[in-house]
């Protein structure tokens, strides 16, 4: 009926042709997970705006039931949108099923109280997302479930904290604001050789720049609401894993409903057509930037892994297609109000906690995060007054360069007039 066109010799590859040439990640991210026709014979997908899927009569539930039909029943199991966001997702990642959650963080609590049992523990690198440790060390643990943390990229330490116990290993990268970049082929060997699953939270590298599940991973985790969302406009989650590993976090999700709405996936599937586009673009900012802020008299340091000068320079060219387009500078003997005055002298990126969005954000990691700690806890946690945190958008890099440059300029010698 509507698929008349499908399997038009000219329009589409003959079966096995795809499996000889694999296609790259923006024809992935346009095409990936929809159908060639759609019903209207739309070229986008519709919004399914159901709460719940009817039955023309018993004997079609009960085939339902028996799986004899694929097909919807309550939107907390699914909605037809998301399920080809959980396509595309997957062939991105190059995984075999994605799980689509309410928000990032949402998704992370799924995947681990999916897999994680009492008496079991788990072990992150040290810079992972605060919340992400919280709900291990706060939450996981009231449920009899061990929490410990080793420095990042020290791979021994991690070997080392493994025992009998041990059921997960999971880390970031890059990761948040330091951009240490993490070897995931080293990480997923320990992982297989000891036995536990291991985990990456991939939030700001995205599947454009590295496929950690291509190096042995067995999940990696997104934010969607950063770069794949890529406009500052939603919330969502990710978790991409093998049909085996994911099927307990699917099972899971339809109890704990922390779905999205179908509006909410379409705007995720819209955003991702451009997120190839896009990663170009926050990653030549964020090289740009970052060369521009190294030359400065006034930047004691930045961190930013597509330099020669960062510490993980080396895996992550080896590794990574871009460097993304968050960069983390020190300013040159600032304390925190004249650190917080450069923040406040810009004129183009807005003031904000996330990333990935098509805006640029820039923070004081000091304020934005770690306000409430004392100067002992920032120096532990490697949080200076004088770092501030970039999150390159995908405007011109020239014009975040001048605006760097003039708000660089402001230290110190004037209390700025407020910009508008
Ligand atoms: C933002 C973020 C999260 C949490 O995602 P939400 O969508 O805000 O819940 C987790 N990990 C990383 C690396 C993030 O940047």
């Amino acid at each position: 009926m509507l698929s008349t066109n499908d399997h038009d010799p000219t329009q589409t590859p003959a079966a096995g042709h795809s499996a000889v040439r694999p296609r790259g990640p923006s024809t992935a991210a346009v095409h990936a997970g929809e159908a060639r026709q759609k019903p209207g014979f739309a070229i986008t997908d519709p919004i399914f705006a159901s709460s719940t899927f009817t039955f023309p009569n018993t004997q079609s539930i009960i085939d339902f039931i028996e799986e004899k039909h694929p097909r919807e029943e309550y939107g907390r199991y699914g909605n037809p949108g998301e399920r080809v966001v959980e396509e595309k997702l997957a062939a991105l990642d190059g995984g075999q099923a994605a799980v689509l959650f309410s928000t990032g963080m949402a998704a992370l609590v799924g995947l681990l109280m999916a897999h994680l049992n009492a008496g079991e523990e788990i072990i992150f690198f040290d810079e992972c997302y605060h919340r992400s440790r919280e709900f291990c060390r706060k939450h996981l643990t009231r449920f009899g479930v061990g929490f410990k943390e080793v420095p990042t990229c020290d791979y021994e330490a991690m070997e080392a904290a493994i025992t009998p116990r041990t059921k997960f290993i999971v880390s970031e990268s890059p990761t948040n604001p330091h951009l240490s970049v993490v070897d995931t082929a080293r990480f997923a060997e320990i992982g297989r050789r000891r036995g536990v699953l291991t985990l990456i939270d991939a939030t700001l590298c995205t599947p454009y720049n590295l496929k950690p599940l291509e190096s042995g991973v067995d999940f990696v985790l997104h934010s969607a609401t950063k770069y794949l969302g890529g406009h500052n406009d939603l919330l969502a989650g990710v978790v991409v894993g093998s049909h085996e590993l994911m099927e307990p976090v699917r099972h899971l999700r339809g109890i704990m409903g922390g779905v999205n709405s179908p509006h909410n996936a379409y705007l995720l599937q819209r955003g991702l057509k451009t997120l190839a586009l896009r990663m170009e673009r926050h990653n030549a900012n964020g090289l740009a930037v970052s060369r521009f802020l190294e030359r400065h008299p006034r930047v004691e340091r930045v961190l930013y892994p597509g330099l020669e000068s960062h510490p993980f320079h080396a895996v992550a060219t080896r590794t990574m297609r871009g460097f993304g387009g968050l960069v983390t500078f020190m300013l040159k003997g600032t304390d925190w109000r004249q650190t917080a005055q450069v923040v406040d002298a810009v004129q183009i990126p807005r003031i904000g906690p996330s990333l990935g969005g098509v805006e640029s954000l820039i923070e004081q990691p000091m304020v934005m995060s770690y306000w409430n700690y004392s100067a002992s806890e920032r120096a532990t946690f490697g949080i200076p007054e004088n770092m501030i945190r970039l999150a390159c958008g995908i405007e011109d890099a020239a014009d975040l360069i001048a605006d760097l440059d003039q708000a660089l300029a402001t230290i110190a010698t004037t209390s700025r007039p407020s910009v508008g």
